[in-house]
C-alpha cells in the first residue's frame, strides 16, 4: 500500500494547495469529468480548500447518471416478460426510469439480477438455456471492453439466449458539447484517468487546441487530484491549451491496444441520448451489424426513439456545470438518497450524492469529509 499512501500524504497535499493558491492570479473554473473524481474532491475537502482560487464544476462522467430513462424502461419491459432475466450492475437498480426503477419492478415480479461483470451474465445464460438473459450494459470506454468480451464469448459458445441492451457512452463528445455551449464557464478540464488508460489521450490534444481549453489527465487520490488542478492552473496562467498527463503511472497517450481492439471488433460509434443532456452526436457505442443477434433492441423489437418527458431532476444542469447540486430546488428535500428524484442522487459517482454525503448540506452530515489536508 506504500504506493497509495504516497498519494494520500497530507503534507504533500498541503504543499500543493499552497502552491495552487500562490500560482493563481485569478479564480479559475475547472471541471472534473469523472464522478469518482467528484467524490474524491468533496470527500477530502479540496473544493473548500481551494475555493478562493478555483471553482470546481462537476462533469458528466457518472455512467449511471447519464444512462437514459428509456434504457431502464426497456430493461423493465423485458424483465417483466415470462422467460426473461435482466442482469445489470447493482448501481443501476435504484435509478428511476420514466416511472419506476428496476428495483421497483423486481418487487412487482420482474426477473432482475445484479451481476458484477458482463461475463457473469453470459454464465447465467449458459446455466439457464430456457431463459433469455439480457445484460443492461452501461458505462464509458472503461466498461465497454468487458461488454465486448461478453458478446464475443457468447458468440464463441453459440448462445442464442444472451443479448445486450447497450447504453454505453463515450466521454469526449460530452466534453465537446459542454465547451461548445454559449454559456460555458469551463476554463480547463481534469480528464478521467481511468478512461484514458483505455482510450489514451491523443485525441484530447486536438480538442485542447481546437477549443483552447487545457486538459490534465488526472487520477483519483487526493494528491492526484491536487496535482491535476495544479498543472491545470499552470497551463491556464500560461495561456497554454495543452494536454498534460498527471496520471502517468497508469495512463498513456496510446491507451490500451487490447481493449481498443475489443471495442473496434464489437462496437460502432453512434449517436446516443444521454439522460439530462439530450441526444449526443457520436456519444454512444452500439453493436456492429455483425453482432445484431446480440442486440436486445433489434432482437426484441424495442423502440430506439427517445421520448421526451418532463423531468423534475436537474441533472443536465448539474452535469454540464450550469449549477451545483445544492442549487437544485429539490436537493435534500424532495430528493435524498433514500428517495431519489434523479440518478445523480442514487449513484456512488453522482455529484448530488457527493454533496449530500460530504458537505454537511445533506442529512447524512455525519459522513462529512475525510479531510487529509
Ligand atoms: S438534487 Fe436530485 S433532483 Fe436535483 S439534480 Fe440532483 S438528483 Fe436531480
Amino acid at each position: 500500500m506504500k504506493m497509495l499512501d504516497e498519494f494520500r500524504d497530507p503534507n504533500l497535499a498541503m504543499k500543493l494547495v499552497e502552491s495552487i493558491q500562490a500560482l493563481a492570479k485569478r479564480r479559475w473554473t475547472i471541471m472534473e469529468v469523472c464522478g469518482g473524481q467528484t467524490h474524491g474532491l468533496l470527500r477530502h475537502g479540496i473544493d473548500e480548500e481551494l475555493k478562493d482560487v478555483v471553482e470546481l464544476l462537476h462533469g458528466p462522467g457518472c455512467p449511471v447518471c447519464v444512462t437514459p430513462s428509456i434504457a431502464i424502461d426497456h430493461a423493465i419491459k423485458l424483465a417483466s416478460q415470462p422467460g426473461f432475466l435482466l442482469a445489470t450492475f447493482g448501481d443501476m437498480l435504484r435509478v428511476p426510469g420514466s416511472s419506476i426503477s428496476l428495483l421497483h419492478s423486481q418487487a412487482q415480479g420482474a426477473n432482475v439480477q445484479m451481476v458484477y461483470s458482463p461475463l457473469d451474465a453470459v454464465k447465467l445464460a449458459q446455466e439457464r438455456p430456457g431463459t433469455q438473459v439480457v445484460f443492461l450494459a452501461v458505462g464509458f470506454e472503461t466498461t465497454a471492453p468487458a461488454t465486448a468480451l461478453a458478446v464475443l464469448q457468447a458468440d464463441a459458445l453459440g448462445l442464442d439466449n444472451f443479448s445486450v441492451l447497450s447504453a454505453h457512452v463515450r466521454v469526449e463528445p460530452a466534453m465537446e458539447a459542454i465547451v461548445k455551449a454559449a454559456d460555458c464557464r469551463v476554463n480547463g478540464f481534469l480528464a478521467a484517468g481511468h478512461v484514458c488508460t483505455i482510450t489514451g489521450y491523443r485525441s484530447y490534444q486536438v480538442f485542447a487546441r481546437r477549443y483552447r481549453t487545457p486538459i490534465v489527465v488526472t487520477g483519483f487520490e487526493p494528491v492526484d487530484l491536487l496535482d491535476g488542478i495544479h498543472r491545470c492552473v499552470q497551463l491556464l496562467e500560461a495561456d497554454s491549451p495543452q494536454v498534460v498527463n498527471a496520471y502517468a503511472r497508469i495512463a498513456t497517450c496510446e491507451g490500451n491496444p487490447n481493449a481498443l481492439e475489443l471495442l473496434e471488433r464489437v462496437f460502432d460509434v453512434g449517436d446516443r441520448a444521454w439522460r439530462g443532456l439530450g441526444l449526443m452526436p457520436n456519444g454512444g457505442l452500439q453493436l456492429k451489424s455483425k453482432y445484431v443477434g446480440y442486440d436486445a433492441v433489434a432482437r426484441f423489437g424495442l423502440s430506439n426513439r427517445c421520448e421526451a418527458h418532463a423531468e423534475e431532476c436537474q441533472s443536465g444542469a448539474v452535469m454540464s456545470g450550469k449549477i451545483l447540486p445544492p442549487q437544485c430546488p429539490h436537493f435534500g428535500s424532495r430528493c435524498t438518497p433514500a428517495s431519489p428524484l434523479g440518478a445523480p442522487m442514487v449513484s456512488t459517482e453522482g455529484a448530488c450524492s457527493a454533496y449530500y454525503r460530504y458537505t454537511g448540506l445533506g442529512a447524512r452530515s455525519h459522513e462529512r469529509r475525510e479531510i487529509v489536508i
